[in-house]
């Protein structure tokens, strides 16, 4: 009985190799052409032809992104949020919504004159007084002070400025003095974060 199944076995595997036309092993190498263009609508086609067996196939072309114009915009774009608009597709008239790109923030002196975020956000005092001066160094000129608990918005931040305490961190502040905008350095030897 064995060895009438292994018989039969081999029997099949050689009428497989004899009953094959042969084709030397290979992989296809095709190259197409377009038959039908695609649209934004519509699927294209290529024909490929093996350039060694020349077996043919077709191959789907992807549908084309739509061609938007016209677009009336639905939602503003913010700073850091993209907008929306409405566009019709210039082929075939379909109606697309699309993003509009965020904006950025647009920040002077530390802020953002759209949203008014912070650039590097706040520090508060934590010394009685602080001095604020010219340069971040204690040896530069004494342009103002601040008080207790009062609250920064950070201009700059200088990490290699002279070292208070160990603490090299200078921040660049403005303030009134004279009704007039003046800029000036603290060291952040005497600043906290902001609580929460
Ligand atoms: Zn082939
Ligand atoms: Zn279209
Ligand atoms: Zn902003």
């Amino acid at each position: 009985m064995k060895t009438r199944i292994l018989f039969l076995a081999m029997l099949a595997i050689a009428v497989t190799s004899c009953g094959e036309k042969k084709t030397p092993e290979h992989t296809h190498d095709y190259s197409c052409s377009t038959v039908k263009e695609a649209t934004c609508t519509k699927e294209g086609e290529k024909e490929c032809t093996c350039s060694i067996c020349g077996d043919k196939i077709t191959r789907v072309i992807q549908i084309e992104d739509h061609t938007p114009e016209s677009c009336i915009q639905k939602v503003a774009p913010k700073c850091s949020e993209a907008g929306k608009e409405e566009c019709t597709c210039a082929v075939c008239g379909a109606k697309v919504e699309q993003d509009i790109p965020a904006t950025g923030h647009i920040y002077e002196d530390g802020k953002c004159n759209v949203c008014g975020a912070a650039k590097y956000g706040y520090k508060v005092v934590a010394a009685n007084s602080l001095n604020i001066r010219e340069e971040p160094s204690v040896s530069s000129s004494r342009v103002g002070e601040v008080s207790k608990g009062k609250t920064l918005l950070i201009i700059e931040i200088e990490e290699n400025g002279e070292e208070v305490q160990g603490n090299t961190q200078w921040i660049k502040i403005s303030f009134q003095a004279d009704g007039k905008k003046v800029y000036g350095w603290v060291s952040c030897a005497y600043l906290t974060d902001p609580v929460g």
